[in-house]
């Protein structure tokens, strides 16, 4: 079974894909390689990020590895925030502030289209690959749930009528970006007897 490092400090990023892997692919994490660091991502664009994350610590420790970058592109707000998701309202990174900004962006705003895409950078063997899964959906008026992380409660996925934060983790990873994103990182991995 092949073995990868995940280049994530995100917990909620790390329970998702080892549950959607489910045993069929061996996840490492940053702690477990004892990797403290904080992976730089000043890339503009999401497939920048992800391959600058993985190629961080490819170099830095020579193991196969992927990493995933995320972005909420809001259609009203000309596809923002993004790449620049995480620190959309300051350096803080704070998910609250966050979505606290883009429901104010969105107000009186009757275009409420958005989508999550992930792109997945893979190093394996020395060669860089990309996934990317997309979820198509639109921005609530306001928070519902719970669970999930980020922009989750205020995420309504196309056809359904629960936000990300009101689903299962097994219900939002079989319809989320990051779940569509490691199903082709999981498909790529059997093809070539990994
Ligand atoms: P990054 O991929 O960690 O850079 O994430 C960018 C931003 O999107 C951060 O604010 C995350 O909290 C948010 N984000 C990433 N993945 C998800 C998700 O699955 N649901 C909700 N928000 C997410």
């Amino acid at each position: 079974m092949t073995k990868l490092v995940f280049a994530t400090n995100n917990r909620h990023k790390v329970d998702e894909v080892k549950h959607k892997l489910n045993g069929l692919c061996s996840i490492q994490t940053l702690s477990e390689i004892g990797c403290r660091e904080d992976i730089p991502e000043t890339a503009d664009t999401l497939e920048g990020n992800a391959l600058q994350k993985a190629r961080y610590l490819y170099e830095k420790y020579g193991c196969n590895c992927f990493a995933d970058d995320t972005g909420l592109e809001v259609e009203a707000l000309d596809n923002a925030p993004g790449v620049y998701s995480a620190r959309y309202a300051g350096e803080a990174k704070n998910p609250d502030e966050n979505m606290k900004k883009l429901l104010c962006e969105l107000s009186g705003k009757t275009n409420r289209k958005a989508r999550f895409r992930t792109v997945i950078a893979l190093i394996l063997d020395g060669k860089e690959y990309l996934f990317e899964g997309i979820v198509d959906g639109r921005i609530l008026e306001e928070r519902q749930g719970n669970e999930g992380f980020g922009y989750d409660p205020i995420f309504l996925p196309a056809g359904y009528e629960k936000s990300f934060a009101q689903l299962s983790m097994t219900e939002k990873n079989n319809i989320s970006h990051r779940g569509r994103a490691v199903e082709k990182l999981l498909a790529f991995l059997s093809e070539k007897g990994k």
